[in-house]
């Protein structure tokens, strides 16, 4: 597709989604109930606003430090009986992942951005395996054949009668439109419950790495998760190098914030993994593949991130927590969703697009899309200045570099 096209349809894409009314009343609601918990999740814990102010602090230091952290990591993983790599590109890492997978497989997978920014479901299912979403947004998406509108609530876009129509087709049977939402979250458990255990293979990301232990930390409400990293043999994770922070007790400030951000008072679950299932209990003698995976592989991928870090402005992006917040706060965001964006959405979405996508057509429609009013930075618990950033990288492509 010609520069020219890609911009017009983005355009059109921004504008239709600006005179969706459907679109509109699914993200008013959540737009409401984010606010309402947000504050009430931060009147209940008033030292997260401390602690995040600690967790840019701990950001600031781990970004430039990041290829050491994730060279540390791999090595304490491989001490734990896990295999690490570090992939330079998003191919590199979807070879990696290709080869451990190969195919045929049945792939049980929890939500990923950096799965969708390498386009890794896609990708597996290329090369043979049949694979499924199981966080109730993506599931949504994958059977809608849409993308992820939110990081956090990728289905946001799609109102409750939308998915009760989806869903009569999924399982051939009719969910009448004012059906309760406990009645769609109910269908999705039923279809999904035996994929988990008949996989051969999860996916997962994770929202922090802890450097001195190779631990991943992995927050959700749903459960999905512990299953798909759980109840199969093999556990294979993908984690941008940004989310590496040298320590344990650095991992779980950052987890605190990301979780009271995203509006919850405290998930139902964190999951810290460090490597493959072992049991000691015969003689002592640790054994690994007990209950859980067998197998524990762990890529890191740069893809673009160590360029962006260089950046003195630009790098904020990448002390980016996604936890959601800035954009229910973003007005352009409250009428078209993540049509306003890339892989990535909003202001942090065109430095992504220039910098680690190399799409600087992409990243100037958004760049100008942008209004800079900085409402985003008000909310942000790591008080990324958006507005700075675009200014900057509208000079930044002006000049063409
Ligand atoms: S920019 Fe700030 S508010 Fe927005 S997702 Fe990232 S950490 Fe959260």
């Amino acid at each position: 597709m010609s520069k020219k096209s890609e911009f017009k349809e983005y355009k059109k894409e921004i504008m239709d989604a600006a005179h969706n009314e459907r679109l509109r009343l699914a993200l008013s609601r959540a737009i409401k109930s984010y606010r309402g918990n947000v504050n009430k999740a931060l009147e209940k814990y008033p030292g997260t606003v401390e602690m995040a102010e600690e967790v840019l602090e701990i950001k600031k230091k781990a970004i430039p430090r990041m290829e050491k952290l994730a060279k540390q990591a791999v090595m304490e993983i491989e001490e734990n009986k896990g295999k690490g790599y570090i992939a330079r590109t998003a191919d590199e890492a979807l070879d990696i992942i290709g080869d451990i997978t190969g195919s045929g497989k049945l792939i049980v997978k929890g939500k990923s951005m950096t799965g969708e920014e390498v386009g890794l479901r896609e990708h597996l299912e290329e090369i043979g395996n049949e694979v499924y979403e199981t966080d109730l947004g993506e599931f949504i998406l994958q059977k809608l054949g849409s993308r992820p509108m939110h990081i956090l609530s990728p289905s946001i876009h799609v109102p409750r009668e939308d998915v009760a129509k989806l869903f009569s087709k999924v399982i051939g049977k009719e969910i009448k439109p004012e059906a309760e939402i406990a009645e769609l979250v109910a269908t999705a458990r039923g279809f999904l419950r035996e994929k988990f255990f008949q996989a051969d293979i999860g996916i997962s990301g994770a929202n922090v790495v802890a450097a001195e232990t190779g631990t991943l930390f992995i927050i959700e409400n749903e459960g999905n998760i512990r299953l798909a990293t759980g109840a199969p043999p093999v556990h294979i994770a993908l984690v941008g190098m940004e989310k590496l922070v040298p320590s344990l007790i650095d991992a779980y400030k950052v987890s605190e914030v990301t979780w009271r951000y995203a509006n919850y008072t405290v998930p139902s679950y964190v999951s810290l993994v460090s490597g493959p299932s072992k049991t000691g209990d015969i003689e002592k003698v640790t054994t690994y593949g007990a209950h859980g995976p067998k197998e524990f592989h762990v890529i890191f991928l740069d893809g673009g991130r160590t360029e962006l870090a260089k950046y003195p402005v630009l790098r904020q992006a990448l002390y980016c927590l996604r936890c959601g917040g800035c954009l229910y706060e973003c007005p352009v965001f409250a009428v078209t969703a993540g049509n306003f964006g890339d892989k990535y959405f909003t202001g942090i979405g065109a430095v992504w697009a220039a910098i680690v996508n190399k799409d600087p057509e992409k990243a100037a429609s958004i760049a100008y899309t942008c209004l800079t009013c900085g409402r985003c930075r008000e909310r942000c618990p790591v008080k990324i200045d958006v507005p700075e950033m675009i200014i900057e990288l509208r000079k930044t492509l002006a000049e063409g570099e």
